[in-house]
């Protein structure tokens, strides 16, 4: 019998989303929508290509253009990019890439409110949140601001199909952090359940298929998962998973979507038997009798690392950080890799 619904509280994010192959031909017309006169259009080296076709298709709304973006957006960047909507008299910014591009975006809306239109090219899911980071020699600072959230989201599934297989699988481990965290936060609801758990269906199944054949159908399931587990983090916050993560990839810069992959499936051994019923679900959506198990099993035959030795972190440092959060347990077998010891196979 499934459980009736308590009482909720939940906001609905506003944004717009078009998703479908060759949906880049639509970027111009999404800014048109939003009333944008000037553009100006961040771009991630991969996406120079796909940058030129909607330099073109802007036509007299082109404003400039950055191409190349860095990680974890460091201030003089934002700031030679704010500098530059400036100049250019940009009022509205469309990027295309990852989160450093869809981050670089979001540290000029949030100090001039021009509206973004994002056309992600992994599966990260910045493009669905309003929240934003921007990292100095003090290190990084974050914050929610709905300015900063993109209005028009364009997920066209081409982009992606040269990512390559390694950074398809840790973007897609950044992408269930999302929405597996999602069903145990303090503001998790029966929306953001539902939607973290059609998401984590949605991104297993994309995984196990690029893996075998990397085709457009695919690639489409993975940009659906991406964008809900987005949404759903957005909607649910973090916990945690989140909290350790940020921790160790800060303290001892270990590569973000990686650390996900290997941390996640042993805060979830943990933290997924307070909530019964989503785990029961997310186990019936990675179709998997345990639900850190099949987490552990999904990103390994991935070919992700499964231990944070691997990563490069010491068993010393794994304590140190253990200790901090009150997760000794759940770090010392991040750090030696152990497979949960749920259900097998
Ligand atoms: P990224 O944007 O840095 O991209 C990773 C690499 O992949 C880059 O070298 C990029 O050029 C390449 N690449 C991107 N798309 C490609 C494609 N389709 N084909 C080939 N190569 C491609 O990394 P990311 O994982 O997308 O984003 C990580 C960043 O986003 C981090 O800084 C993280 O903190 C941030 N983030 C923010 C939020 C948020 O809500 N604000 C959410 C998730 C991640």
């Amino acid at each position: 019998m499934p459980e009736p619904v308590k009482g909720f509280v939940h906001t609905f994010l506003p944004g717009r989303v078009v998703l479908g192959p060759g949906t880049l031909d639509r970027v111009a017309g999404e800014a048109a929508l939003l009333d944008v006169r000037r553009v100006l259009l961040i771009a991630t080296r991969s996406a120079r290509d796909a940058a030129d076709v909607v330099e073109i298709e802007l036509t007299d709304r082109f404003a400039g253009r950055i191409d190349g973006v860095t990680r974890h957006v460091p201030t003089e960047v934002a700031e030679r990019a704010r500098e530059k909507a400036r100049l250019v008299g940009a009022d509205g910014l469309v990027a295309i890439g990852g989160g450093s591009a869809i981050g670089l975006a979001k540290a000029v809306a949030l100090t001039t409110g021009s509206p973004i239109v994002a056309v992600p090219t992994t599966y990260a899911g910045s493009e669905m949140t309003p929240v934003w980071g921007e990292t100095s020699a003090d290190g990084k600072t974050t914050g929610s601001d709905p300015k900063v959230l993109p209005k028009s989201v364009v997920y066209d599934p081409v982009l992606t199909m040269r990512l390559p297989t390694k950074l398809t699988a840790a973007s897609v481990a950044n992408a269930l952090a999302h929405c597996v965290e999602a069903v145990w936060t303090a503001k998790a609801d029966p929306i953001t359940e539902t939607t973290a758990v059609e998401a984590a269906r949605a991104l297993a199944a994309g995984l196990r298929r690029v893996l075998e054949q990397p085709d457009l159908e695919a690639r489409s399931d993975l940009m659906y998962g991406a964008c809900l587990a987005g949404s759903a983090f957005a909607s649910a916050g973090s916990d945690l998973h989140h909290k350790l993560c940020h921790h160790l990839g800060g303290t001892y810069n270990l590569p973000h979507a990686e650390t996900h992959a290997v941390v996640l499936p042993q805060v979830a051994r943990v933290k997924a038997t307070n909530v019964p019923r989503a785990k029961a679900r997310l186990e019936d959506a990675l179709q998997t009798a345990d639900l850190a198990t099949g987490l552990y099993d999904l990103v390994a035959d991935a070919g992700l690392p499964t231990s944070l030795r691997e990563l490069g972190l010491t068993e010393n440092q794994a304590r140190e950080a253990g200790r901090i959060f009150d997760a000794e347990d759940i770090l010392s077998r991040a750090w030696a890799g152990a497979r949960p010891e749920g259900a097998a196979r």
